[in-house]
């Protein structure tokens, strides 16, 4: 293939960010952060290794979840708790806060709604940054572990990726059968794990957690939510996922409630605005 002779010039052309997100609504941080200090616990799930567990977080309350016992990696799935059809949209959340997110970002929900469903207010991995490989944590690039691709690359037959482990947390949550829960699982938040693109190749990498016990990232629910998180067969993600062969931890999800008139002034976000009548 022979370069045109501007190539260098089409070369040389700054990038523009495809969505300034300079005016998103901004989330009031300092009501949550304050709410926060007050909030009382409510409840506690600890998800096992290797396995998922569905948590429900009011509208108002945060969760937090924590590294415990071990560095480890969760993918983390949302829902509107009234209505699973609304769910955490990874791709767009990515187009407006980019490739990690943490404290002041949030998490977005599909269309039509495309709404704020979750705001981070505390990231205590946040010193970590941008590594000299372009590596940072909290990505909303990855989708998840998942069977498939494993039989698709090594024909293997791996149960406890957090593809199915999100998909059996969900079943027994729904009452679901495992194939009706299944489509609802979606692309993740991939909470504590460290990742990036390799300059040269531009594939996805992964490299071992900063994470540590004690670490934790936690949250503001803006709507009513139905949490899944799996632990992820992976572990830190220093190596390899989709095996029982690395050493896997617990991760704790904690809630907490409000106390009465912490969040006065606030109120949970409308669905998006579009009218949806798409040029007819
Ligand atoms: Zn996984």
């Amino acid at each position: 293939m022979t370069e045109p002779t501007d190539a260098a010039a089409r070369k040389a052309i700054k990038p523009v960010i495809c969505y300034p997100n300079d005016t998103l609504p901004v989330a009031p941080l300092g009501l949550y952060q304050a709410a926060r200090q007050t909030a009382v616990k409510s409840d506690e799930i600890l998800v096992p290794a290797r396995d998922a567990k569905c948590f429900e977080v009011p509208a108002g309350h945060f969760f937090r979840i924590s590294s415990v016992e071990g560095p480890q990696v969760g993918d983390l799935n949302l829902w509107n708790a009234h209505d699973l059809n609304e769910r955490f949209y990874s791709g767009k959340t990515r187009a407006l806060h980019g490739t990690h997110i943490t404290t002041g970002e949030r998490m977005w929900s599909n269309f039509p709604a495309l709404r704020p469903i979750a705001t981070i207010i505390k990231d205590t991995l946040a010193w970590y940054g941008m590594d000299e490989f372009g590596g940072s944590v909290h990505d909303v690039i990855g989708t998840r572990c998942d069977p498939y691709t494993g039989n698709l690359l090594a024909g293997s037959q791996y149960h406890h990726c957090c593809h199915s482990n999100l998909t059996r947390a969900l079943a027994d949550q729904t009452g679901m059968s495992l194939s009706e829960a299944e489509p609802f699982v979606h692309d993740v938040l991939n909470v504590f794990m460290c990742t990036g693109f390799t300059r040269d190749t531009g594939q996805y990498f992964m490299k071992a957690s900063p994470v540590r016990p004690g670490d934790y990232l936690e949250f503001f629910a803006e709507i009513d939510l139905l949490g899944g998180l799996s632990a992820c067969p992976g572990g830190d993600c220093g190596s390899e996922h989709s095996s029982d062969t690395v050493p896997c931890y617990p991760l704790l999800v904690e809630v907490f409630a409000p106390i009465e008139g912490a969040l006065d002034g606030w109120q949970s976000p409308d669905v998006n605005g579009y009218d949806r009548s798409h040029g007819r």
